[in-house]
């Protein structure tokens, strides 16, 4: 019966690595180490409603048919098509990643990833004034003071506190919690905040008030503070400072209610500039909650190659990339894609009505493993390989570490690399007998 040790649970962007996983007749029998959502991604694969083959939309209905067929069909659709979206890519590796933005390169498509509704604006911000980080073995070796800001890890990223941050224990850090300062800043008491030393309850929206308020109070300009600031006495804010101030290493780990909030980028931006304010006084950083598992590797491997993180638009020969134009979104809403290939993303669940609408219009191209509501609007359907349990792949933890996930059991599906680099193959060989 083989024990696999060291599996990395390939669910959100914690991308846990000390797994163990027991295998028994091709099967998963038995999960050490793994959360109840990681667990969930282990034992749902023979539950949930999987895709068992490639289908094809014939009058209507969704038709069985080979992988060859599949192929070939959404093939066509990207040679006849003159403006493709492809959009999802943060639920499989570095290497699908790298294939697909080949295949966006070939077909003059635009692609994106799921970073652009959630924390895209924090690349913007990057971008703009840099993102002073470290990695998690940093926070849990070093971080005295530690602030969960817009995110609630006890539900999203279960094992986070444990791992590497309020509860762990490390080189410097040996208390563990005790030793620690944990603050929420949030606008609902979520049930982090219930863990938490101190809870700072702002009014919706007012991210960029707080981060404001707390640079001049840090740069010594606290005279300028109104009595309350964000829905926050001045006093409670003037304390948070101090502490802030007095740490020896302080992490702010932030989630989507900073980044798709008012102000939305110019909250992160302004979160870097309160780090490098800090960094005057102490050791400071901070790090994206990102959620799924592998959409930190996403942007990184679309820099690498194209420059850009997300919303890269080929169709001048060249990448391009002007979020608010160029993303998924901003691309449906306006009704430009006359088709789509969408893989490992749900759009049909998630995107706004009208983006859903064109959507429904137009051909769609989708490879998951799991049919979604997207799987109702597709035109050609094509499994795949669940990464990090039946395929082998890189992936990003949020802080930016690349972990090798393992295959721990065989599969009859095709992984998203190989199927990418499939499409593309048929792509050229259709665009040189056209
Ligand atoms: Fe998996 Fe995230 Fe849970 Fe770790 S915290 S086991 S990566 S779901």
């Amino acid at each position: 019966m083989p024990v696999i040790k060291d599996a990395v649970c390939s669910l959100c962007g914690s991308l846990c690595d000390d797994i163990t996983v027991t295998v028994e007749d091709n099967k998963i029998t038995k999960i050490e180490n793994a959360c109840i959502l990681g667990q969930s991604k282990f034992v749902g694969m023979f539950k949930h409603d999987r895709i068992e083959t490639p289908m094809i939309r014939k009058d209507g209905e969704l038709v069985p048919v080979p992988y060859e067929e599949a192929i070939e069909a959404a093939a066509k659709i990207l040679v006849n098509s003159r403006r493709t979206l492809s959009y999802g890519w943060c639920s499989t590796s570095c290497e699908a990643v790298s294939g697909a933005i080949q295949l966006a390169e070939e077909t003059g498509s635009v692609i994106d990833s799921t970073a652009n509704v959630c924390h895209g604006p924090t690349a913007l911000a990057a971008q703009e004034k840099g993102a002073p980080s470290a990695t998690l073995g940093e926070i849990k070796n070093r971080a005295d003071v530690i602030i969960f800001w817009g995110c609630n890890p006890v539900h999203a990223h279960p094992r986070h506190m444990v791992r590497y941050s309020s509860f762990s224990k490390g080189l410097f850090t040996e208390k563990g919690r005790k030793g620690r300062k944990m603050i929420v800043v949030d606008v609902r008491k979520t049930d982090t905040a219930k863990l938490a030393d101190s809870y700072i309850e702002i009014e919706q929206g007012s991210d960029l008030l707080l981060v404001t308020a707390l640079r001049s109070i840090v740069n010594g300009h606290e005279d300028v503070i109104p009595e309350t600031i964000a829905g926050v006495p001045k006093a409670e804010v003037l304390e948070l400072a101090e502490t802030l101030k007095n740490a020896k290493f302080v992490c702010i780990f932030f989630g989507m209610g900073v980044t798709q909030s008012r102000s939305k980028y110019k909250n992160g931006d302004a979160m870097s500039s309160l780090i490098s304010d800090l960094n005057q006084h102490t050791k400071a950083v901070m790090i994206g909650m990102r959620g799924h598992y592998n959409v930190t590797g996403f942007g990184q491997v679309a820099t690498w190659e194209t420059g850009f993180p997300m919303a890269i638009d080929f169709s001048k020969g060249y990448p391009y990339y002007n979020p608010g134009e160029t993303g998924a979104n901003d691309l449906l809403v306006r009704g430009e894609p006359d088709a789509a290939i969408i893989a490992a993303a749900d759009p049909g669940a998630h995107f706004p009505q009208k983006a859903i609408r064109h959507l429904a219009k137009i051909p769609v191209i989708q490879i998951d493993p799991y049919a979604n509501p997207t799987t109702e609007i597709a035109d050609v359907v094509i499994p795949s390989a669940i990464v990090g349990i039946e395929a082998e792949g890189t992936a990003y933890r949020m802080d930016a570490i690349s972990l090798r996930m393992k295959k721990l059991i065989e599969s009859k599906f095709k992984t998203d690399e190989e199927i990418v680099k499939d499409l593309t193959a048929k792509v050229r060989e259709l665009k040189r007998g056209a």
